[in-house]
Order: C-alpha cells, then structure tokens, then sequence
C-alpha cells in the first residue's frame, strides 16, 4: 500500500518516553493531521497490527510491542476564541497555560509544569493542586479504531481520580475544547510561578514518569492519601532494581539513573505493590500506563 505517512519498521521506542525506556515496535509513524491517522490505521490494519497512540510518553512505560503500530500524536495548532482554546491533541500543556496567560484566561494554570499533552491529559485526566483536565474541557474530538470521527460532549465523559471513560485502546485523540474564563494576568502568572516554583523544591529532576502510582482513599480518614506515603513507610525511598530507583525525594517517583529497564521498573512497581499490600491492606493502582504487548507473568497491572 502507497503511504505519504513515514513509517519505520521495527522501531526503538526509547526516545519517546520522559523515563527513556522502550523496547522495540513492529511499525512507529507521527502523525501530523487527521489524514495521517487514519493512513495509519488502515496501514496497521493490511498488516494485522493493533494501533496505539502515545503524546509526550511522560506516563507510559513501554515495553516490546511486536505486534503494534505507535503513532505519535505531533498535531500542535491551536485557536482562542473568546474564552475558549481549541488545542489539537500534540500541543503541550504547558504551552496551553502560556496561551491562555497571553490572553488573560484563568483556570489552566494548574498544568504550567507538566509535560504531557493535551491528548494524553484527556486520557489520564491529569490535575494537580485540586484541579483536574476535565474541569475545564467543553468536549474531546477524536476517532475510533474503525476511522469514525466523533465528538463527544463534556456530559457524556466519565471521569474519576486520573482517568476517564476514553480509552487509548478504542479512541485516538485529536482535539480537545476547552472553555476558561477572563482572569487578571498578573494573578495568573503569580499562580503559575507560584506552582513551578513548588514543583522545583518538591520533584526530583531527571529521567522519569512523574507519580508511579495513584492516591488511595483512606475511608477511615475520609481522605486521600499519597502512594509515596505508603511507599516510604515501607521503607523503599531510595530502593533500587538495576538501573532504576524510587527517588529519594518523592517515593511516588522511579528514576532511570542510567540503563534502567522495563523490568527493573516494573520490579520496582512489584516490590512497592505487595510490600503496600501487606503492611496497610491498601491495594496500590499504577498511575503510569504499561505499553507493552505481553504482560503476562505481572499479575499485579491491571491497566
Ligand atoms: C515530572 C513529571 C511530572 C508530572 N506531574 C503530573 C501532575 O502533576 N499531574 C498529572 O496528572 N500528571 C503528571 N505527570 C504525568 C503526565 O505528564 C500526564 O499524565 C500527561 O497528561 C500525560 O500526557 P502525555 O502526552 O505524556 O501522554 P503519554 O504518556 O504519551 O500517554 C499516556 C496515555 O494516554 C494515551 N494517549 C496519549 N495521547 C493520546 C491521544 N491523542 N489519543 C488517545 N490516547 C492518547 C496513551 O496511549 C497512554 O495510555 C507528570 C509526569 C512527569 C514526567
């Protein structure tokens, strides 16, 4: 089948994570418009493969894909309209806080510092400091594996705690709508600094997916409490599998030092969840989603 899309057989994946591990999948494309997606679907198709998107890759683990096309998502044009920013799915979240700074916009300044994508946030219904993607989002434009186009309005997503009901493995991601309201740029840029500045003094720097695992609900407490809590209780700031580690400043965070693999990561992530499990009965959910095509002998993931 003729293609205008760039195609590579085979690939490395490595590049394509913040954590800088990936294993190898049968065929890698980015995609720049609508028309890319679907040449790609209906390439993976003519070759019995499944198609998986990735944005930025600072949540997903990845390993060996044989049977996978990964597609980047490299769409980044953006328009404001009054209060509302239309952002295709490859634009970075920070890069959407600094539009709506320039033109007044309160309500994204949550994301200044996280370095994801819009379409990836859509997915994990990213947030921080109590405010989440989905707060703001008026509707998501993507299209499913069969090549339909469909948007889907605010009212019809499900979400929870670092998740929502768009899966990666049945809908791609191309745009997202999301409506701010007017705001006093100075204030906005207070906030903004304000939160980069808190994440230099409590995250550590270096190769990694940010927050391993999610927070668990304490019913006795009424609260939610910090996987990295539980990790450091059980002692495992600092512990070490190959070339990866739980950080000794954020136990939620696993570093690369430098030739981490895949299944240091994941040993880490074993280690963490039945150590977890076994001193406070709370079962940790893995916050980071796992690229891979075999998974079998890890009974602990369930994304
Ligand atoms: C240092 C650091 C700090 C972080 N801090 C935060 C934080 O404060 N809060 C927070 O919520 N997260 C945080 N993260 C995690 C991450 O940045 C967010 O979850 C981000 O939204 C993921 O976007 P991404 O483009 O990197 O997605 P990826 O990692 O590329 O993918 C994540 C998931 O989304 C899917 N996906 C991506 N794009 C699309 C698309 N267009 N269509 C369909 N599926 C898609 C992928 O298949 C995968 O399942 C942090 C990460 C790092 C490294």
């Amino acid at each position: 089948m003729r293609t205008q899309l760039d195609i590579q057989n085979n690939y490395l994946l490595k590049g394509h994570s913040t954590i800088r591990i990936g294993g190898v999948c049968s065929h890698f494309a980015e995609a720049s418009n609508e028309n890319s997606i679907m040449e790609a679907l209906e390439y993976a198709y003519s070759k019995n493969k499944k198609v998986h998107v990735i944005g930025a890759g600072s949540n997903v683990l990845i390993g060996e894909n044989p049977d996978t096309f990964v597609l980047k998502m490299v769409m980044r044009d953006v328009e404001v309209i009054g209060e509302k920013i239309i952002a295709k799915a490859g634009v970075y979240l920070p890069t959407i806080s600094r539009i709506a700074l320039c033109h007044g916009l309160t309500g994204f300044e949550w994301a200044s510092a996280i370095p994801g994508t819009i379409g990836g946030a859509a997915i994990m219904n990213a947030g921080a400091y109590d405010t989440e993607f989905f707060d703001k989002v008026e509707a998501v434009t993507g299209i499913d594996m069969n090549g339909n186009k469909k948007t889907i309005p605010r009212s019809d997503i499900e979400t929870s705690h670092r998740s929502s009901n768009i899966h990666p493995e049945n809908f791609i991601v191309t745009e997202v709508s999301i409506l701010l309201q007017k705001g006093d740029i100075g204030k906005i840029e207070k906030k903004m600094l304000e939160y980069t500045s808190y994440r230099k003094r409590t995250q550590p720097k270096g190769l990694t997916l940010g927050s391993t695992f999610m927070q668990s609900f304490d019913f006795t407490r009424g609260t939610g409490v910090s996987a990295g809590y539980y990790i450091d209780q059980c002692g495992l700031k600092g512990f070490t599998v190959g070339g990866a580690s739980f950080s000794k400043i954020h136990a939620n965070f696993i570093m690369n030092q430098g030739g981490g693999t895949f299944s240091d990561v994941l040993d880490l992530m074993e280690q963490a969840y039945y150590r977890v499990q076994e001193k406070f009965g709370v079962k940790l959910r893995p916050e980071v989603k796992i690229l891979a095509d075999s998974l079998l002998t890890r009974k602990f993931v369930s994304n």
